[in-house]
């Protein structure tokens, strides 16, 4: 968002403050209790066409498995990611870690929870979110979790508990994009430890972004050790090492 329209969606808050919804990326007034109109949110970089399981782009059908999970399967029974980390997305998602905009971790969030909504359907949800932890020297120097801050909105519109308690990040790993993909296992290897037992037996993980998974499935290891039965995953944007 440039300045002037970071000016103009202010004014429009202090003029409006009944209709304080104003669209990231077109500065027109909305009426949907988000900052997001209908139009831009239909050209979003939408993730569809993908496996069930990895969120890999597949090239046809719905609710089918890549070949990579026939072969090695994830440890998540479910995989729910909005979007293709295109430069709209990574806007985005840096701006709510990097520039403290906490307005973008709403919108995410909120798309996320209608989306999840379709997904499941009659299934039953999650009995807990589990935000992906940041080592407390981290968690310092940014203030937030930007996982615990995209969890929010998901908390009020579906009413699953937020549980940012559990898990702790036990090693400051390096930033898993910065690395290349045959490291980034052993980086995360042995990063988190379960401080106590979730109080549930299906529990979903949440995350900004997703590239290898090598990060949700070292956390998943963690929490199958203390007896949850059921991981899914939940995400904003699925990025593949190609496209970093
Ligand atoms: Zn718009
Ligand atoms: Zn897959």
């Amino acid at each position: 968002m440039d300045i002037r329209s970071f000016i103009k969606i202010a004014k429009a808050k202090i003029i409006h403050p009944f209709f304080p919804y104003i669209c990231i990326f077109c500065s027109e007034r909305t009426k949907r209790e988000i900052d997001l109109c209908i139009d831009c949110e239909k050209n979003l970089p939408w993730l569809n066409q993908v496996c069930i399981h990895c969120a890999a782009p597949l090239p046809s059908n719905i609710n089918s498995i890549c070949g990579t999970c026939l072969k090695t399967p994830l440890p998540f029974y479910k995989i729910c990611i909005l979007f293709s980390y295109t430069p709209a997305i990574k806007k985005l998602i840096t701006g709510l870690k990097f520039q403290q905009r906490l307005l973008y971790g709403n919108i995410l969030g909120t798309l996320l929870a209608e989306k999840v909504a379709l997904l499941y359907q009659q299934e039953d949800l999650p009995e807990i979110i589990i935000p992906v932890p940041l080592h407390k020297k981290r968690f310092r120097e940014r203030g937030f979790n930007q996982a615990i801050e995209l969890a929010r909105p998901i908390k009020k519109k579906l009413k699953i508990p937020i549980d940012h308690t559990s898990c702790i990040r036990l090693r400051n790993t390096a930033a898993q994009s910065t690395l290349p993909a045959h490291q980034r296992a052993i980086n995360v290897k042995n990063a988190f430890i379960i401080r106590k037992r979730p109080a549930a037996q299906h529990v979903t993980l949440l995350d900004d972004v997703m590239t290898t998974g090598h990060t949700l499935i070292e956390l998943s290891r963690a929490l199958y050790d203390t007896g949850v039965k059921r991981i899914d995953v939940w995400c904003c944007a699925r990025t593949y090492l190609s496209n970093l």
